[in-house]
């Protein structure tokens, strides 16, 4: 057996956990969390008796951080940019706040991103 498998097996078995109401072994699952904008498939268990269901601090901790890359998760501050033309080039107007929170400066670069109808920026 590789040193890899028996460390799967290990903490597999190391972290099945054990219904609350039932004290029975629960089952390894695929559970589906709702964000607002949609839900994630997430590893967690459920109890087969009373459906109780469970994930681990960390598989919900990586849940939370998908969700927020994959943008399920409601924004944090909504303002409103002008955008204006100069020099027959599109300009986009920040709005104060976000420029002192990403400090953004005349030459810094912007990572953009679409995704449906949404334009997404992302300082670099
Ligand atoms: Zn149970």
């Amino acid at each position: 057996m590789s040193e890899v498998s028996r460390q799967q097996e290990g903490s597999l078995s190391d972290c099945v956990p054990v219904c609350h109401a039932c004290g029975l072994n629960m089952r390894e699952t695929v559970l589906k969390i709702s964000y607002p904008k949609g839900t994630l498939p997430v590893r967690g268990f459920v109890c087969l008796n009373c459906g109780y269901e469970v994930l681990s601090f960390e598989d919900a901790e990586e849940a939370s951080e998908t969700a927020e890359k994959l943008g399920l998760l409601e924004p944090e501050t909504v303002l409103t940019g002008e955008i204006t033309e100069s020099e027959e080039q599109v300009v986009l107007h920040i709005p104060k706040d976000i420029e002192r929170r990403f400090e953004l400066k005349k030459g810094k670069k912007v990572k953009i991103y679409t995704k449906g109808e949404e334009i997404i920026l992302m300082p670099v």
